[in-house]
């Protein structure tokens, strides 16, 4: 048996509470947002909020569970499921460079590693940045400022001491080498010494 929209008077064969699936899908639609505007690191592509910045997946998820919906995709458009229907909604994306891409412009680090072995230096370099972008999404100033190639090897300038030190205890094993570590007092802030760490990595 046929039955009538009462919105739109379109005939069908289903209703989904009490209406067509179109104007059914409209009327969830209205409820939702037209647009996401979202402000995103031309850099490292994170979200940005405030001061912060979030990773895109968990940002999504969370906007899809406030929206009572599931989440599919995220592209150049949020594509949700709510209601068994499959709704998706424009985002719009203003880029600009986030606190911590901004601090790694401007030139800030902690950590200085020196790695003074013979090896091939781009070869460490290229699996620092590598290592640098997966820790990032956890630590965010592990990013790396500065590398300077030296003729007796290379000086890789680190926004985070953590990651810092994780990376040289990792090559100090994989290059069976000596590590040495000094600490500069850089300044007093509020009573406490902030210093920042210069890590060598000499050969044994
Ligand atoms: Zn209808
Ligand atoms: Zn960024």
């Amino acid at each position: 048996m046929k039955k009538f929209c009462p919105k739109c008077g379109k005939s069908v064969n289903k209703l989904y509470e009490g209406l067509c699936k179109d104007c059914y899908k409209e009327e969830i639609l209205a409820k939702l947002p037209k647009q996401i505007e979202l402000k995103i690191c031309e850099k490292c592509g994170m979200i940005i909020k405030g001061n912060d910045t979030v990773l895109q997946k968990p940002y999504f998820k969370k906007l899809a569970k406030k929206l009572d919906a599931k989440l599919i995709s995220y592209n150049d458009e949020l594509v949700l499921e709510k209601e068994g229907l499959e709704l998706s909604i424009s985002i719009k994306k203003n880029y600009k460079l986030c606190h911590y891409c901004s601090l790694q412009k401007q030139g800030y680090y902690n950590a200085k590693l020196q790695i003074r072995f013979k090896a091939n230096y781009e070869k460490i370099v290229e699996y620092i940045e590598r290592k640098s972008w997966q820790a990032r999404k956890r630590d965010k100033f592990a990013f790396i400022t500065k590398v300077e190639y030296l003729p007796n090897g290379v000086d890789i300038f680190i926004g985070s001491k953590a990651f810092a030190h994780k990376i040289a205890v990792e090559l100090k094993r994989k290059y069976n080498a000596k590590m040495k570590i000094t600490k500069k007092l850089i300044t007093v802030k509020l009573g406490k010494r902030l210093y920042r760490d210069t890590i060598a990595l000499v050969e044994r």
